[in-house]
């Protein structure tokens, strides 16, 4: 049986059944939860990334159709990123901590072989992404943090570099002045809008003709951080999760809510089950969005007042994503054409 064939689609006949039961019961597809679909190879290459994104599924797709592996075209892909230091939300140029440190986070899985490996609390390092890529290549271990990480990644014979850029230093000094009108830094009126939180990750996804799938995610996190917290984006499961079976989901936004939900992990389990990619992520936010019920987290009743973004590819090609708030744009290469796409959204 050729490769093809036997990866192609097979929806057990219980499963047809049960598919069409639950589909005919109003859409409940809880209904389908024991139940798994099998996809076809389409034998297309799709890059799918976060809005910050085209250039990284430029660079991932021009890899995968000269044969280069989905996870190194991914990590490609997300290091144009990382390394520029006009984007403060990933890699070089991200925004410190509250101490003023940059402190990385990433993390990657591997379908083919179902690996993974995630850096986080990372320090000095531009590319945290190479480094949670050597710690699945080189460790038995999944996650390094902190000093570890930092160890980790010399003895591999990363550079150091100083990663604060003074774009970067001058955004933490105005949430510095905005932190407290009785502390010892000066407020700038004229500043206000760096009293902000912004935030910001790179998620990239790819899928090559073989039906081969991997993802990394990579991020400076949470902006003006309390030293030491670790988001989603390093956590399998929560800013990441591959199944070389189903596909692949990541995650952008606030981790903490992220984490709670093990968001990127329920987005495959449900393509799994059958759903498209953007009702899978857009299930995931309602999931978010009923368990958030602490009023600091609430603009009115069960309307969570923070962004949270997934993006999914599933191994038959099919693609999606869905935002808490508003349309977001997501970048998309599909072998063809590489452009921003527009997101499902819950509110
Ligand atoms: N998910 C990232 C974190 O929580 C931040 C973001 O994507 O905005 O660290």
């Amino acid at each position: 049986m050729s490769n093809l064939s036997r990866m192609a689609e097979r929806i057990s006949r219980r499963t047809l059944l049960k598919a069409g039961a639950a589909v005919s019961a109003a859409g409940a597809w809880s209904a389908l939860s024991s139940q798994e679909v099998t996809f076809r190879v389409s034998g297309k290459r799709i890059a799918v990334s976060s809005g910050n994104g085209l250039r990284a599924t430029a660079r991932a797709m021009e890899l995968m159709e000269q044969g280069v592996d989905t996870l190194e075209a991914a990590i490609s892909g997300v290091n144009i990123v990382e390394e520029d230091p006009n984007d403060t939300s990933v890699g070089y140029g991200g925004l410190p901590n509250e101490r003023g440190v940059v402190q990385l986070d990433s993390c990657v899985m591997h379908g083919p072989t179902y690996r993974a490996g995630a850096v986080a609390a990372l320090e000095n390092i531009k590319t945290p992404s190479r480094v949670a890529q050597k710690v699945m290549e080189r460790t038995d271990h999944v996650l390094l943090v902190g000093q570890g990480a930092l160890e980790f990644a010399r003895a591999m014979g990363f550079k150091e570099e100083n990663l604060l850029t003074d774009r970067a230093r001058e955004a933490w000094l105005r949430w510095k002045a905005n932190l407290s009108l009785e502390d010892d830094w000066l407020n700038d009126e004229e500043r206000q809008a760096g009293a902000k939180r912004p935030t910001g990750t790179i998620t990239c996804l790819c899928l090559n003709e073989k039906g081969e799938i991997s993802g990394v995610t990579t991020t400076s996190g949470l902006a003006f951080k309390i030293p030491g917290r670790v988001g989603d984006s390093p956590i399998i499961g929560a800013g990441l999760y591959v199944d070389n079976d189903v596909g692949a989901a990541g995650s952008t936004g606030r981790g903490e809510a992220n984490i709670l939900e093990s968001g990127a992990r329920i987005v495959v389990e449900n393509m799994r089950r059958g759903m498209e990619p953007g009702e899978a992520c857009l299930d995931v936010l309602k999931r978010i969005a009923r368990r958030t019920v602490e009023s600091r987290l609430l603009s009115a009743p069960g309307k969570p007042n923070f962004g949270i973004t997934f993006y999914a590819l599933r191994k038959d090609g099919l693609y999606g994503a869905a935002n808490m708030h508003g349309v977001a744009r997501y970048a998309v290469h599909d072998g063809e054409r590489n452009a921003h796409r527009e997101s499902l959204h819950l509110f």
